[in-house]
Order: C-alpha cells, then structure tokens, then sequence
C-alpha cells in the first residue's frame, strides 16, 4: 500500500497528518527540529506559534472567526487545541503557547497511524503521496532542492506585501480609473494628490512607526522588496519617481497631471480588493491606517490586509498548484501552509486539513476536492490558485475574499454576518455531500 508523507510538523502539517491518521491510513510525520532549528523556533514542540499568541477573532463576523468555525466542521486539531488552551484576550482566540503545542504533539505522537520522524527532508520522496508543509522558514538544502524542482523563479525567500483595502470603502468622488499614457483601459483606480497633500503625507510616513526588521530578514532589501518609508528616507522627491509617479496620468476632471498620484489595482476577478501599488513596508499596523488614509478617496478606508515584509518562503501557486493543493506537474505531491502563499496561523493550518483530506482521496483512489468558493477556505485556495502569478503574494483571510452578497445588505456587520452564515451552511453541504 502506498504511503502518505508530511514534511513538516508546524500548524499546518500537523492538521494534515492529523486528518490522514484520523482516516484511519499510515502517515509519516516529518520534522527537522531539535536536530535543525529555525532562525524563529524556540523549542522542538508541533505547531509551535514563533510569535504573537493569537489565531485571529472569534465572532464570526471576523474574517478568522469565519475560518475557525469553518475549520471545526473540518474537525481540526488546531482549532480544538486552541480552546483547550485558551487565555483571555478580549474578541480574539489567544492561547498559553506552550500549553497549545504540548496539547498538539501529545495528541500527534499518540497517534498509532502517526509515526514521527525527527530528520531534515532534503528531498521529495520518490514513493507516495507527499505534502510539503515546511512553512516559511523552509531549511536552506530544502528550499534549494525545491528551487531546482519547481524551477528557479517559482520559489521565494521574502514577501513584500503591499496592503490591500477595501472596494466598497473608498470615496470614489476624489479618484478616477484609468491607466498610465491610457494603456491598459481602466485597469488602475487613480488617487491624485495636490503638492499640500503630497507634503502632508511625506511627512506624516516620515515620522510613522516601523517594525524593526529582524537579523534573519535584513537581506531582504538587496532582493529588491523596498519599503517605501525607506524610499521616502532618500529624500522628498524620490517617492514622485517611484509608487507616487504622476507622469503619464491625467486627472479628467482637470484635464491636467497631478503633483502626485497613488495606483490601485484590483486584486480579484470580482474587484471587491483593491492592492495599493508599490506600497510595501514595516510601518506598524495601525500607522498604516493613520499614513495611508490620507491619500485622497482612502480617508475611510477599510484595510483587508496590511503592508509588511517578511523573511518567508513561498512558492508561485498560481502557476504550480491546483486549487485542490496538488502540484500540476507531480499531483501526488501537494502543498500545504506558508509555503503555498496562505497566510497566518490559521489560515496555515486550514490548508492543511485540505491538502490532508484530499491526499487520503488519492490513497483511495477517489477525486481531490476543494471547498466552495463561497467558504473562507474555499476561497483563499481560490485566490493562491487563481491570482495574477506575476505579482503573486501571501494572503490572509479576509471579506473581500468571498462572492458578495447577491443581494444589497446594508451595514458592515450585517453584510459580514450573512456571508458567514452562507459560508457555513455551504461548507456543511459540501461535506454531507462528500459523505
Ligand atoms: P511552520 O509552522 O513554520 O511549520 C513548518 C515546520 O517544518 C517547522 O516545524 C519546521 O521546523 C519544519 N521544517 C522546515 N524545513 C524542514 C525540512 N526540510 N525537513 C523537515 N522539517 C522541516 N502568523 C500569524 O498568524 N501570527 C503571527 O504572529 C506570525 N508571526 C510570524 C513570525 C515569523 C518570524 C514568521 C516567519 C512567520 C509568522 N507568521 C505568523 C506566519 C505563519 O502563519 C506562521 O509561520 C505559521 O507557523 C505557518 O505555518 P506552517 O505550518 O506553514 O509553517
């Protein structure tokens, strides 16, 4: 009988061998550490959370309250470790991060489907069904060996994550679509800036907050992913040659170029996101809110994802993978984690109840299958499957994700609260339907 690797045990190859064992089939659960550690592990526990103690909201009308109770009716062991573990932390879901991992490991290394193996991976085993889930500190000979399978281009060390905001947040009366010297259509949401506005904003990102880079990130820069404060630090006008550039883009309603201009670009199919071009950086969250929302039409903007930059390695899943975390080239080879492009703990973990599910499929000789589109899961496999490859980074689970609601619904909540109760009542007839 063919057997099921998981290489990795962190928060998402522990829900996918959790889900294969939980089948009732063999798996071998790999893990590097203690022999090899990480620039970010502490200890040599499963799933260990390397920084904040938190997976996200509870309410579900959070985007990560929506996962997490999707990713209950999936039965997954990290969201179950999670509340047995749990800290007070107001709305969100924090947990006692040694306790969690304990939890984790002792249900994995109980398991009598599970055998742990304590080695570095340095290559895909040629036998069986595989699930790489080596996350975003993948080792060196790993990652090297990935970059030669999958082919040099496809793999990344650094993200460089512009924030996302919000369509139906933006003031459209102070901006206009359009594109540099008119090509390309109306691909681009335009957002001039006067000279006083350009000023306001130069100086208000000068003296913002920044998240210091950490020692194992400080290479980053040189592989071209600029933050633009640090732009900004070159002097006053180099932003205006950079992200800011106003040449070729005519404001209709003066006829004229602006002093400065900030682009949009749409981040889905269905234009509900909208990617501020260029725009990278460690300003810390809520500076991003205060800085960003005074380029004109943002003023109430609503952020779907924030800007950063990482040390992450992750691979171009639009060009590799299929929606069901299979590889194209290889499919008894999937992914699942950071390294696809998701992005956060539980998102980790969500893909790797799926990419565990569906390689049981393949072991049973049945069909892979991916959650509906109108689920938080189903959607993000959707986005890190479909995105534009050329501009491909990590995502988190957001609204913006999911279809829009086919009917008008006024307020935010509201809005939200039924596209959670969609997503889940979708989610439980996809799974009655797999039964
Ligand atoms: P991991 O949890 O990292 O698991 C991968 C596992 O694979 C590790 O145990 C590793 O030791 C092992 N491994 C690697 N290479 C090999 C190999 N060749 N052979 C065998 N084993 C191997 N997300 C949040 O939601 N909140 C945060 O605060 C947060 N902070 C982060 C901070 C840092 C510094 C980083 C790098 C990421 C952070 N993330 C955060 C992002 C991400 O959600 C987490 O990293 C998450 O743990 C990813 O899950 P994963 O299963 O893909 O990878």
């Amino acid at each position: 009988k063919e057997v099921i690797n998981v290489i990795g045990a962190g928060l998402a190859g522990v829900e996918a061998a959790w889900r294969i064992a939980q089948s009732g089939h063999k798996v071998r659960l790999f893990e590097m550490r203690p022999k090899k550690t990480t620039p970010a592990h502490k200890t040599d526990k499963f799933a260990e959370l390397v920084c904040s103690n938190t997976l996200g909201g509870k309410e579900l009308t959070t985007p990560r309250g929506l996962l997490k109770a999707e990713m209950e009716l999936l039965d997954s062991l990290v969201v179950e470790a999670a509340k047995k573990t749990e800290v007070p932390a107001g709305g969100a879901l924090a947990v006692d991060r040694d306790k969690f991992a304990d939890y984790i490991t002792e249900k994995i290394e109980n398991h009598p489907n599970i055998e742990v193996i304590r080695e570095e991976v340095k290559e895909i085993p040629e036998e069986g069904i595989t699930i790489v889930a080596t996350g975003p500190l993948t080792s060196d000979e790993f990652s090297e060996y990935l970059r030669n399978y999958l082919g040099e281009k496809e793999l990344y060390f650094y993200d460089a994550i512009s924030p996302i905001v919000y369509a139906d947040t933006i003031d459209y009366s102070k901006c206009f679509w359009g594109s540099r010297y008119g090509k390309g259509g109306d691909d681009y949401l335009n957002c001039p800036m006067t000279e006083e506005e350009y000023e306001r904003f130069y100086n208000t990102l000068m003296e913002a907050e920044k998240v210091p880079l950490k020692d194992f990130e400080k290479a980053c820069y040189f592989e071209g992913c600029m933050p633009i404060e640090e732009m900004a630090e070159r002097g006053k006008q180099t932003l205006l040659f950079g992200p800011l550039r106003p040449v070729g883009i005519i404001d209709p309603r003066t006829g004229k170029q602006p002093f400065a201009v900030v682009q949009l670009r749409k981040e889905n199919k269905e234009g509900t996101l909208l990617n501020l071009v260029g725009f990278q950086t460690k300003l810390k969250y809520p500076e991003q809110k205060r800085v960003f929302r005074l380029i004109p039409g943002l003023e109430n903007a609503e952020f779907a994802r924030y800007g950063s930059i990482h040390r992450n390695t992750f691979i171009n899943s639009p060009k590799l993978l299929l929606r069901t975390l299979q590889l194209k080239k290889n499919p008894k080879v999937l992914f699942a984690g950071q390294i696809t492009g998701v992005e956060g703990y539980p998102e980790s973990a969500a893909s790797g109840i799926i990419a565990g599910m569906n390689a049981v499929r393949l072991l049973e000789g049945k069909t892979p299958v991916y959650p509906p589109e109108t689920t938080m899961i189903g959607a993000l496999l959707k986005y890190i499957t479909e995105a534009d490859p050329k501009s491909f980074q990590p995502m988190n689970a957001n609204f913006g994700l999911l279809p829009p609601p086919e009917k008008r619904i006024r307020g935010k909540k509201e809005r939200r609260a039924y596209l959670a109760e969609k997503a889940l009542k979708d989610m439980k007839e996809w799974l009655k339907e797999l039964s």
